[in-house]
């Protein structure tokens, strides 16, 4: 290949496999032109007051509520997410920059902490300066949002990177920053895979956000290791949730079940491995496996569908491979179990009784329609299974009682703790994964702040 030929990215429907669009990848050279460009104009931008980037961000959401449907649309075709759920993500976003919108001028503002006749101490929050946001696929309007618009309001420029999986979705959003009033060389996005990921790396950038895999975080730290910048990372997880023996059992199967099967269980914060009391794990069992069973698989585009396509073919394999090793292992079938035949890439919902940690399916992440169900004889057992993992992003308790499922989940490493509820993101609670999960945090105050360097001021009168 001459240097001057360019990588062609294929955009490919998971659902039907069809082409949907071919386009250059941005070489290192591109990118390295963007940072330069982003570099110059940041200061510009960050000395804008406050209120300017706030309005841009307003129409930006303006947009959003315009073209939504049309987003909505090509999120669905990219991703292979159903419609409904596509339709919800655009909600959601919707709610994210309601937050930063309100929260980030107040967050931000320069604070006085002490004051006498002849010292004052203050605290003022400066942007980090040019950020690298390296984004995933499986809700690219929520992870690329809680970096980019409080990212924006701080004063950043931002080099966005959204997943080769999601790309029109990243240039949708990059269109309607600019129509709102963004200048391009402010929010750029950078087209390709891994390797425009890693090219991005090695600018001279001021701070990393990134969200993906535990693999492809640990690549991201080392690259970026020998430089003090500023990185966060948000990965993958094995959340956990354990039944209590006094719960409303219909209830709490079918909370899980769309807990674990939501977004077709591409989320980060799926229930991954549930733990049912013995006194009533068969009709809990019972429950779950008649609610999986009736979910609509099929076609995204269809209103009706809640199983959707797997986006990345490669998962199809992992998925396989965790359901054939469980079985070998001893694990009981209640529902799916394979690959669905073609066109597109489809696996039937899965759900396994009598599983056990030795099984890939409860150790590693499935990302996908897939779900393990482990039998305890009470709270000690499913605590130490919870605690069993080498990711900490969730886990939930299903209980009668708040105080023992507050009592039981303050002894699971996690960053965030669910009682009779699952697979929530709030953007007024800090969004953190703790171990293999990730490192940092992002929404909620905290995640304002994450965009920012603190300066401290010692100001003395003259005597
Ligand atoms: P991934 O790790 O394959 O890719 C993530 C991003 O990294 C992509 O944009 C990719 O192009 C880029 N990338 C790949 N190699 C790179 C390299 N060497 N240097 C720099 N960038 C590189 O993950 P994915 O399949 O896009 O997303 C799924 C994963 O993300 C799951 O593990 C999921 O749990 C996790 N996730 C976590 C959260 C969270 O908030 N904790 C949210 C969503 C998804």
């Amino acid at each position: 290949m001459t240097k001057r030929q360019k990588v062609t990215l294929k955009i490919i429907n998971p659902a039907n496999g069809e082409l949907l669009k071919e386009m250059p990848e941005d070489s290192p050279a591109d990118i390295a032109k963007e940072a330069q460009a982003a570099r110059k104009a940041q200061p510009g931008w960050a000395s804008k007051p406050i209120s300017e980037r706030i309005a841009i961000l307003q129409k930006f959401r303006e947009l959003v509520v315009l073209k939504g449907e049309a987003l909505a649309l090509t999120l669905t075709d990219e991703v292979g997410k159903p419609i409904t759920q596509s339709r919800n993500e655009i909600r959601g976003l919707l709610a994210r920059l309601d937050f930063f919108l309100q929260n980030t001028a107040s967050e931000l503002a320069e604070e006085t902490v002490f004051s006498d006749q002849g010292m004052t101490e203050k605290i003022q929050h400066e942007p980090l300066g040019l950020v690298a946001n390296i984004s995933a696929w499986n809700y690219p309007y929520f992870v690329g949002s809680n970096v980019f618009v409080p990212a924006l309001l701080a004063g950043n420029a931002v080099l966005y990177k959204p997943s080769e999986f999601a790309t029109l979705t990243g240039l949708h959003i990059a269109d309607l920053l600019y129509e709102a009033g963004v200048p391009e060389e402010i929010f750029h996005p950078i087209v390709g895979g891994g390797a425009a990921g890693a090219a991005l790396l090695e600018q001279d950038i001021d701070g990393v956000f990134f969200t993906g895999s535990n693999s492809t975080g640990k690549k991201v730290a080392e690259a970026v290791s020998r430089r003090m910048i500023k990185i966060q990372l948000e990965l993958g997880g094995k959340d956990p949730a354990y039944v209590c023996d006094d719960v409303d059992i219909h209830h709490a199967a079918v909370s899980l079940a769309d807990g674990a099967f939501y977004n077709t269980g591409q989320s980060c914060c799926s229930v991954e491995r549930i733990y049912v009391h013995s006194k009533i794990h068969e009709p809990f069992l019972e429950a779950f496996t008649a609610e999986v069973k009736g979910y609509p698989v099929g076609n995204p585009r269809d209103e009706k569908t809640y199983i959707g396509a797997i986006t990345r073919p490669a998962q199809l394999e992992t998925l396989q491979r965790q359901a054939d090793d469980a079985l070998a292992q001893g694990a009981k079938l209640h529902c799916g179990g394979k690959r669905m035949p073609g066109p597109g890439f489809f696996f039937e919902p899965t759900a396994f009784s009598n599983v056990n940690h030795k099984m890939e399916l409860m150790r590693e992440e499935s990302f996908g329609p897939i779900i393990g169900i482990q039998e305890v004889s009470g709270d000690e057992e499913a605590v130490a299974l919870m605690k069993d993992t080498v990711y900490g992003l969730t886990a939930g308790v299903y209980a009668k009682d708040q105080a023992r499922a507050e009592r039981l989940l303050a002894r699971v490493d996690a960053g965030s703790a669910y009682w009779n509820c699952c697979d929530r993101v709030s953007p007024r609670l800090p969004w953190s994964g703790r171990k293999g999960s990730g490192a940092g945090t992002v929404l909620s105050h905290y995640g304002i702040k994450a965009f920012t360097k603190p300066k401290a001021w010692h100001l003395k009168q003259p005597v």
